[in-house]
């Protein structure tokens, strides 16, 4: 409300103060997350939407704060990302994700993902090689996910890193997709494995709305002229997985499946999956 002097809007004054100060405090917190051991990675299963046969995992970054618990990465990246820490996160979640999934079984996949501001970093490019070095992994096995954001700016810039990453024989996906940036030039000039069709699009389909199943229809198209695979996202019920099926999604990832997991479980899956 208006302050009937000076004309402030002071009753908006003490909420923007506890916001600035509470993002100072996760800011200073964040610092000290990575030597203090605070960071864990989850894996959650992608599979084939036909076979229900694992094909990888995607790993998503936990943080526990001592005193305040679990933190989202959808609260934590982004502040990473403002406060110039998303390399060194980064750098570790890359490094983590491939030692641990170095002793899976046979093909098993590990996606990684990866923020605008890494590949904006030409040193990129030598972190994800000795990452690969260090762990054994073999280069196809790992899969970096980027999203639309990527091309916004400097597009120059992230594309010939792109490139080099994909010389190294890594596969990159393309994460999010329909919920960004809309061009698709970037699709026939950067050699993408996979497109990962964002939940929006899966919960309007399995509703019935036109759009979201004209459009997942389409990506799989293109997916398939480019030779690429597509990954529907965030796939929580029967209804869901049967639609995009439908549809021709290469492979789902969703509660339905299974919720992201830690990582002796999705060792455990891993290796019983590969027995089969
Ligand atoms: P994302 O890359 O789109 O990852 C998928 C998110 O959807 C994950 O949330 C996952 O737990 C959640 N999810 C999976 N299946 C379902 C489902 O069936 N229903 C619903 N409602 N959600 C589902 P999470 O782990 O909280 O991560 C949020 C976002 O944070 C990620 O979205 C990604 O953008 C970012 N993120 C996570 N880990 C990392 C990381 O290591 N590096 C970077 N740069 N970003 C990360
Ligand atoms: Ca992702
Ligand atoms: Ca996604
Ligand atoms: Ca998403």
């Amino acid at each position: 409300s208006k302050d009937a002097g000076g004309g402030k809007f002071t009753s908006y004054e003490p909420q923007l103060h506890v916001a600035a100060e509470e993002r100072r405090l996760l800011e200073q917190a964040l610092r000290k997350a990575l030597s203090n051991d605070e960071l864990h990675l989850n894996y959650q299963p992608v599979v084939n939407a036909d076979t229900g046969h694992l094909t990888g995992f995607e790993a998503l970054v936990r943080w526990t704060h001592p005193e305040l618990g679990v933190i989202s990465p959808a609260k934590f990246i982004p502040l990473a990302e403002d406060a110039r820490l998303i390399a060194p996160i980064g750098e570790w979640v890359l490094r983590t994700a491939c030692a641990e999934a170095a002793g899976w079984p046979g093909e098993t996949r590990v996606a990684v993902n990866v923020s605008p501001e890494q590949l904006h970093n030409p040193g990129f490019v030598s972190i994800v090689a000795s990452a690969l070095a260090n762990s054994g992994l073999p280069a196809h096995r790992l899969e970096l996910e980027v999203t639309e954001s990527v091309f916004m700016r400097d597009d120059t810039g992230a594309v010939k890193v792109l490139e080099r990453i994909l010389g190294l024989g890594v596969r990159l996906s393309l994460d999010d997709f329909g919920t960004g940036y809309s061009s698709l030039g970037y699709l026939s000039r950067t050699r993408f494995s996979t497109i990962k069709i964002d939940r929006s699009f899966v919960i309007g389909a399995a509703k019935g709305v036109a759009e979201p199943i004209a459009i997942i229809r389409a990506v799989v198209v293109l997916a398939q002229s480019l030779g690429m695979t597509t990954t529907a996202e965030g796939v929580e019920t029967a209804d869901q997985h049967r639609m995009v099926q439908d549809l021709g999604c290469t492979k789902v990832q969703g509660y339905y499946f299974s919720r992201p997991l830690p990582v002796a479980e999705a060792r455990a899956l891993a290796h019983r999956e590969g027995r089969e």
